[in-house]
């Protein structure tokens, strides 16, 4: 068996775990795989054991790996950090934008898709570490952001994303994950859509989940370690 599918159990085995552990559904945490760097053939191994989410960072990559994915039927969301004069690219290759952080970004799409007559399924991404090298909306911003969104008729709110504090103390990260969720009660209470939590990664997938995650986000624990270290991925510079 391929190591990519013996992960995948390891995953799903770790996730029904946590699920259990916090009196919760295993079946309703979803599992993105966090594809970047990874081979097209790798990808199409997880795919075809039925996973079929998947999440890119970049949009040169992204494009660079349609044409190979292409007829394996599956979802793709950006979850990366992306600049607008790549907006018109990346729209034609994903479902869902994961990492709208910034009201002149959301503006910019909605003015393609109403060009191309479509809309898109967003979450926005929220800075719940508070780290300078992380990407997102503040806490603080999130309300009165999220109400800006809502008036862009072509963007779809799904709901929330975080990048949890990249620490080995556990509380510490869960403290993250705890603000978004806090945050999320506070936007469905005002009827904003905000369905979906996407936190937790190969390293604190468990914490996220007993915290409410509905979408974990896993690359290396699946496909191993990448070359870079992850800060390098979060822009889109390169
Ligand atoms: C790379 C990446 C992940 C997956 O991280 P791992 O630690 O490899 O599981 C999740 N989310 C985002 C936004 C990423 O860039």
């Amino acid at each position: 068996m391929s190591f990519i599918i013996e992960n995948i159990v390891n995953i799903k085995r770790r996730i029904r775990t946590a699920a259990e552990f916090s009196g919760r559904n295993p079946n309703e945490i979803k599992l993105l795989l966090a594809t970047k760097t990874v081979l097209a053939q790798n990808i199409i191994t997880a795919i075809e054991s039925g996973e079929t989410l998947i999440g890119e960072n970049k949009v040169q990559e992204l494009k660079d790996k349609y044409e190979e994915l292409k007829n394996t039927p599956h979802q793709t969301h950006f979850i990366g950090h992306l600049q607008t004069n790549k907006i018109k690219e990346v729209i034609k290759y994903t479902d869902c934008i994961q990492s709208v952080d910034r009201l002149e970004l959301a503006e910019k799409l909605q003015k393609r898709l109403e060009f191309e007559n479509r809309t898109l399924d967003v979450f926005i991404q929220v800075n719940t570490s508070y780290e300078a090298s992380k990407f997102g909306v503040s806490p603080e911003n999130t309300l009165i952001f999220t109400q800006q969104i809502k008036q862009l008729d072509r963007l779809n709110i799904k709901g929330l994303m975080t990048i949890g504090l990249f620490s080995t103390e556990k509380e510490k990260v869960r403290k993250c994950f705890q603000l978004l969720k806090k945050i999320q009660l506070q936007m469905l209470d005002k009827d904003f859509p905000v369905y979906e939590l996407s936190m937790g990664m190969s390293n604190d997938l468990e914490t996220a989940i007993e915290e409410g995650s509905t979408i974990i986000r896993v690359g290396t624990a699946i496909f191993g370690k990448r070359p870079f270290p992850d800060s390098y991925y979060w822009n889109d510079d390169k």
